[in-house]
């Protein structure tokens, strides 16, 4: 596929600098590793001969942009013998289309959050800008010390209905190209297209259009719509948006579909502002560089040193915090996903830990309330640490509609109810059998024969009642929610707080002190929170730490 290049090592073709050795070749030309005569690193690309000059007015109106992710474009010379080159910086690193490759089931979760934040803020800068990239594509998008950086803006042509039917002889990759580019009349919505298409790639390692022929996938580009059961489920809105055939169903930019993405992490809650966070600012910390790997090794091995990102492996951030975590990945559906694996492992370091944190908040609680007996000591301990198992495992179930909470309340109110039993039972109404104490107002169980007097039954329904509804009522799924924004956070306990207090008129006060129902959901509020898995801060908070230290 690839034909030899027009010049060779060390040959210098464009005044200053020096070729060092052909990269790679393109639809608009050729690209070079060269030094300058000051030993700068560019890259040069030299362009194919019959660009027009309103075409190279593209790269005119694009050489004094910058933007962190945006590599860098230095001039656009002539040299002798008239051809025109681009002058840029050389970036040591990866395309994304490598690291894809690397990943065929798609790229770890934390990754696609910062770069695909990265891609947006780089791509809204150039529409601010006016520049419509029109070639978005893995293969134009680098990755240097693991932060991402847009290339070959403002190179691309226009792509009007004409070129667009040089499709059928096999020009041009049109794996990115958004519909209406059919009829030559489009606009910045087709990066934005783009941008939902790489989007799917990153997370699944897929393409939706596929086709034998250029031809066969523009044409899918126009009539079929996405797979989307392919993807995780908390990725299909979105990516069905941006891959709106109608380029006005879109997002209309794309910090706007950026925007999107990120509270699909978080939930709905608001990160700092997108265009300014630095999600991937914060990435060049956090990822090691990965390598080019082209066949030449590039010449400066000390900016290179490959440390390579196994398939399937964690790309390790920088926050302590997350140091240790294992890695989301893409795939498996929920929020912000992991592997079932990791999920497991983290959710049994969790619940090997609450008893530990549960005893260690009713050790205070028995000082603060004078002489308490042991054994009510040891039913708060008991029920607190069930009742903290049992939300830390519900809080994992995937999450089937954001909107409706009744699902997650009615199991609360399984959970709840299970907990009544169960200090009905620990307070030593375990039922009696037999017929010796026997009276009338009795009510014999059917099957088991077992007697239940009215006040023992009574006070069993009002522990029933009580756990029933202050478990149903609390939002669980928000303090054990794997992205909370900090660990542990005091309004849940309040709102624990508040409800168990409120529900005190149910409490069985006859059988035991009302204290103990308001400890055990406030002690089962602090443990749910500390031995949850936790994601870490947000990449907002991590970047500002980072800044920080630095
Ligand atoms: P297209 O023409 O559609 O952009 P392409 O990206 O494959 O296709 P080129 O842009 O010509 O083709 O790039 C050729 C090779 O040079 C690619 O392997 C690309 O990764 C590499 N390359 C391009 N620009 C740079 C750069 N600034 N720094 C390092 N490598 C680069
Ligand atoms: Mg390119």
């Amino acid at each position: 596929m690839a034909t030899k290049f027009t010049y060779r090592s060390g040959q210098r073709p464009l005044d200053g600098f020096t070729l060092k050795r052909g990269v790679g070749q393109g639809a608009f030309g050729e690209v070079y590793f060269a030094v300058s005569d000051g030993g700068k690193e560019v890259a040069l690309k030299l362009l194919l001969r019959g660009h027009t000059d309103a075409e190279l007015r593209g790269v005119t109106h694009c050489i004094n942009l910058k933007h962190p992710n945006l590599v860098h474009l230095f001039d656009l010379r002539t040299d002798a013998r008239g051809d025109r080159w681009v002058v840029m910086e050389y970036v040591f690193g990866e395309s994304l289309a490598h690291v894809i490759n690397k990943h065929p089931t798609g790229l770890p979760t934390q990754v696609i959050r910062e770069w695909f934040a990265a891609l947006c803020r780089g791509v809204s800068y150039l529409h601010n800008q006016g520049v419509v990239h029109r070639d978005l594509k893995p293969g134009n998008i680098f990755i240097e010390h693991g932060h991402l950086k847009i290339g070959d803006y403002g190179l691309s042509r226009r792509i009007s209905g004409s070129e667009a039917g040089d499709l059928s002889r096999g020009v041009g990759t049109p794996y990115y190209m958004a519909p209406e580019i059919k009829n030559g009349n489009y606009t910045a919505s087709i990066d934005i297209y783009a941008c939902g298409i790489i989007l799917y790639e990153m997370v699944s390692g897929l393409r939706p259009f596929n086709g034998e022929t250029p031809y066969e996938v523009l044409i899918k580009h126009i009539t079929e719509t996405p797979d989307l059961t392919k993807l995780p489920a908390p990725y299909r809105e979105v990516i069905r948006r941006a891959l709106e055939k109608d380029p006005a169903k879109r997002y209309a930019t794309a910090v706007e579909l950026a925007r999107a993405v990120e509270e699909m992490f978080t939930g709905g809650r608001r990160e700092a502002a997108l265009p300014t966070a630095s999600l991937a600012d914060a990435a060049v910390s956090m990822t090691p560089q990965l390598p080019r790997g082209r066949p030449v090794p590039p010449p400066t091995p000390s900016k290179t040193e490959p440390l390579e990102i196994p398939s399937g492996a964690a790309v390790p951030v920088a926050s302590p915090a997350r140091a240790a975590a294992p890695q989301e990945r893409a795939g498996v559906p929920g929020p912000l996903t992991h592997t079932a694996r990791d999920r497991l492992t983290e959710l049994a370091g969790g619940l090997a830990l609450a008893p530990l944190i549960t005893a260690a908040c009713t050790a205070p609680w028995a000082v603060f309330q004078g002489p308490v007996p042991w054994t009510l000591l040891g039913r708060v301990f008991l029920l607190s640490t069930v009742l903290a198992w049992a939300v830390m495992v519900i809080g994992r179930l995937p999450k089937k509609n954001e909107h409706n909470p009744w699902g997650r309340r009615a199991i609360q109110l399984v959970v709840g109810l299970c907990i009544g039993a169960l200090a009905f039972w620990l307070d030593g109404w375990a039922l009696p059998t037999g017929t010796a104490s026997a009276s009338t107002g009795d009510i014999v169980l059917p099957f088991t024969g077992q007697r239940i007097s009215q006040s023992t039954l009574t006070i069993g329904m009002k522990y029933l009642i009580y756990f029933g509804v202050t478990v149903a009522v609390f939002r669980w799924w928000t303090a054990t929610d794997h992205n909370r924004r900090e660990r542990v956070r005091f309004t849940p306990i309040i709102a624990a707080t508040f409800w168990s207090a409120i529900f005190l008129f149910l409490w069985p006060w006859e059988a035991a002190p009302a204290m103990t129902g308001v400890s055990v959901l406030v002690i089962a509020t602090v443990t749910a929170q500390v031995a949850s898995p936790w994601a870490g801060p947000p990449p907002s908070l991590r970047s500002r730490a980072y800044y920080s230290r630095g």
